[in-house]
């Protein structure tokens, strides 16, 4: 099979690569957004042994099946991959790539951080965390997304909200409400705990999102408020995501593959670069990760360089190199 190679041929010498992983372009704007991020990970000097695969549309075209047995095999090797938005067709059409990775691997936890960035937006003081239950509709305990050892104390969250809509999903969002104050209580005096009804939760998150700190809730609930806590940011192209299992990890940008904008070259690669410093967080490169995220965060606010969605005029590649730059 021929693949394709957003990494290039190109050697990177004074690169550490850390361990292999997975590479899955993607769709759209994947290839574009996802080979800057390799530059900025040589740049960086810190990597991984990338297995590239495809995936969505792609795969369709290079291999006749959008998630070729290659890619699942890979990452049942590797437990950790990198993945550009892949087309999903809207009715007809193959299922959510995205979904069977999530079910093959039992990524039960989708974790999307959202952070303001950007000066001059609505808000300046959002730091929070999205956690949403990944794998599995309403009825669905969620007592294993807690079990992640220290994280919280790793990553200075002291509150968890859990939104939920058990007031009228009475047995299932019930569950799910029942289930997270147990948990609450094995974390009482460590984690303060509160809960909300989803669609209050939304109208708070735009009235103050800065009273949040990591909210737990269920799998439509959750990719519905993380879409909405990004445009409070600045939109997709900051927000990255993580989905993770106990054997696999694949980080991703929270985006699509914005057919609307693929191939102009004028994507923002922010959310792909935020998910490879999830994805260096995840594999104990805390300092890379945190550089990487610094280096970002100057190139916009210090530099001023932002691409299109953020008002600006600067390339995908113009953006990943003004990134580089503050390395
Ligand atoms: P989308 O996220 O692709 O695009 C929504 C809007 O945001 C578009 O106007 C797009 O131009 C803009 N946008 C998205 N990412 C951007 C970026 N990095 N920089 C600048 N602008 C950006 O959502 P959609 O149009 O609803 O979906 C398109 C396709 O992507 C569908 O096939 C859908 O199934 C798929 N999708 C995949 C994933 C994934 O792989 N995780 C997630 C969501 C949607």
């Amino acid at each position: 099979m021929e693949r394709a190679h957003p990494r290039g041929e190109e050697s990177h010498a004074g690169v550490a690569v850390i361990r292999e992983a997975t590479l899955i372009a993607g769709d759209g704007i994947g290839p574009e957004i996802t080979q800057v991020t390799l530059q900025v990970l040589d740049a960086l000097g810190v990597g991984f042994d990338w297995d590239e695969q495809f995936g969505g549309m792609s795969a369709v075209e290079q291999a006749g099946t959008p998630l070729p047995d290659s890619t699942v095999d890979s990452i049942r090797r590797t437990g950790l991959a990198l993945k550009g938005p892949l087309t999903t067709p809207v009715g007809d059409g193959y299922r959510s790539v995205n979904v069977a990775l999530r079910q093959e691997f039992e990524l039960y936890a989708n974790v999307r951080p959202v952070k303001s960035i950007v000066p001059g937006g609505r808000y300046t003081d959002v730091d929070l965390v999205i956690i949403r239950e990944n794998t599995e509709g309403m009825y669905v305990g969620f007592d294993r997304t807690f079990k992640v050892g220290n994280d919280p104390k790793a990553l200075d969250r002291r509150k968890v909200t859990v939104v939920h809509k058990a007031n009228i999903l009475k047995a299932t969002s019930g569950l799910f409400l029942e289930t997270a104050r147990m948990i609450a209580q094995e974390y009482e005096g460590q984690i303060a705990s509160d809960e909300k009804i989803v669609d209050n939760a939304a109208m708070q998150l735009v009235i103050n999102p800065a009273q949040f700190d990591v909210i737990v809730t269920t799998n439509l609930f959750g990719d519905i408020l993380s879409d909405e806590a990004s445009g409070l940011v600045g939109g997709l192209g900051l927000a990255p995501g993580a989905n993770i299992g106990e054997h696999a990890a694949i980080f991703e940008a929270v985006h699509g593959s914005a057919p609307d904008i693929a191939g102009q070259g004028i994507a923002n690669p922010s959310a792909q670069l935020l998910a490879a410093a999830m994805m260096l967080d995840h594999v104990g490169e805390l300092a890379a990760a945190n550089r990487l995220r610094r280096a970002l965060e100057t190139a916009i606010v210090k530099d001023n360089v932002r691409t299109k969605d953020l008002g600006g005029s600067a390339s995908t590649t113009e953006f990943a190199r003004a990134v580089a730059r503050r390395l």
